[in-house]
């Protein structure tokens, strides 16, 4: 007789297949149709096997179990080394968020100190030394990121002194 019961598309083997919930079953429906099926077939099943893309258990014909991984098991492994890869850039993206953070922190930090060393010299009359503060500040602001607040910040203290030098 021809297999009729419980025929599934298998997407591992790409063709209709039986499809048995247990290895039992797919072993009973071995050993009570295969006299029948070798009767009209010269393929008859000889073992039953799990496959992971229908969730249950096949027959088949071929005797030494494959070797080889199934498609479907190759696919799983593919996804796997994806996710991988995505949560290790992800990890790698967030550490030089990181440290990009902290470098601004530092700079900042390092930019209100000399602001504060800036206004301590304008009180001490020092205007020179601090237009020299004030301009290094300046040229650090080309490479370094500082927030537009802190840059208002300097540049009033740039315009007071050179308008008093220019006074
Ligand atoms: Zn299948």
């Amino acid at each position: 007789m021809k297999p009729t019961k419980n025929r599934v598309f298998c997407n591992e083997c790409r063709r209709p297949k039986m499809l048995f919930e247990t290895e039992k079953k797919a072993l009973l429906f071995m050993k009570f149709n295969n006299e029948e099926i070798a009767s009209e077939n010269d393929i008859v099943p000889t073992r039953a096997y799990f496959c992971e893309a229908c969730g249950g258990w096949h027959l088949t014909h071929f005797s030494a179990p494959q070797q080889n991984k199934s498609k479907t098991q190759m696919v799983i492994e593919y996804m796997h080394t994806q996710q991988a890869i995505r949560k290790a850039q992800a990890e790698a993206r967030k550490q030089l968020l990181d440290e990009k953070n902290k470098i601004r922190q530092e700079t900042h930090t390092e930019v209100i100190n000399q602001l504060s060393e800036i206004d301590k010299q304008i009180k001490k009359g020092n205007t020179a030394e601090a237009l020299a503060l004030v301009k290094k500040l300046l040229e650090l602001s080309k490479t370094k990121y500082i927030t537009p607040k802190v840059k208002k910040r300097i540049n009033k203290r740039y315009l007071l002194l050179t308008s008093k030098y220019a006074s």
